[in-house]
């Protein structure tokens, strides 16, 4: 069975963002960026479906700029076989990146899609959702375990309050949650072997996709500075405070 990763190029997690001085986007220039968190938990289970010989070959796929071929070959030191960059210097977002994603799965046919939950730089938790129903397969979100048998998922989710396990038909597509699992460090010697894992680049173009943004944004712009707690002495003054400072209560 071939898997599918969508691995995304994002600021990394440990950056503090800054808004441009024009307030149009956040200011990416000379930022550390990283694969998006999720996405390594998508490829590491991918790779850990691999190792228990119910995958056969793992398909990393990127849209975006150039430089997402370096979020490509981290996936490809993880344990990824090959990758494809779906080049494109348009902003992405989730529709348009779905519409790509399933021209990738038209050509390569894979049995499972695995991409993260959301990415962190918009928050969207929408690209795999938008990519099962353009593709019309099952879709599992948010998965904390999954089990691949006898050509079926068994994958458990987090819900509100708890989780819950479905059954669904392979291919299928599904996002990965924080506790499926752990990625592994990528080593030295397997940064050197991704290097030389075949890497194919397609032109957005080519694949004959509209990527018009659907949504335009006006301003973005920094939260409200927090001001500093205070410690009150008694219940009293909390209660007095809620009611006449905070008008809460
Ligand atoms: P989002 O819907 O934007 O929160 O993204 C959810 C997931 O879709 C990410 O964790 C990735 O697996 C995938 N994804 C989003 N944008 C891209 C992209 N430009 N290239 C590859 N995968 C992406």
């Amino acid at each position: 069975m071939k898997v599918l990763v969508a691995v995304k190029r994002v600021v990394d997690y440990n950056v503090k963002v800054r808004v441009k001085s024009d307030n149009t986007a956040v200011d990416i220039a000379n930022v550390k960026m990283s694969m998006n968190p999720f996405d390594e938990i998508a490829i590491e289970e991918a790779v850990r479906l691999k190792e228990k010989g119910i995958a056969t070959e793992i398909i990393a796929v990127s849209c975006g700029v150039t430089q997402c071929q370096e979020t490509l070959r981290t996936a490809m030191a993880i344990g990824a076989d090959r990758a494809i960059l779906v080049e494109t210097t348009v902003e992405l977002q989730p529709l348009a990146v779905a519409k790509l994603l399933k021209a990738v799965m038209d050509k390569e046919q894979p049995g499972l899609v695995i991409l993260g939950k959301q990415a962190i730089d918009d928050d969207c938790n929408q690209t795999g959702q938008m990519l099962a129903a353009l593709a019309d397969l099952p879709q599992v979100t948010c998965a904390s375990k999954i089990e691949v048998v006898d050509g079926k998922g068994n994958i458990t989710r987090e819900i509100d309050g708890g989780s819950e396990t479905l059954n669904v038909t392979l291919p299928a597509v599904m996002t990965a949650d924080l506790r499926l699992n752990e990625p592994r460090y990528v080593t030295l010697p397997n940064i050197m072997k991704a290097k030389k894992k075949p890497m194919e680049v397609i032109k957005a173009e080519d694949l004959g996709v509209d990527l018009t943004p659907r949504i335009k944004t006006l301003k973005v712009s920094e939260p409200p500075k927090r001001s500093a707690g205070i410690k009150v002495p008694d219940v009293a003054t909390l209660v007095d405070k809620l009611k006449n400072e905070a008008k809460v209560i």
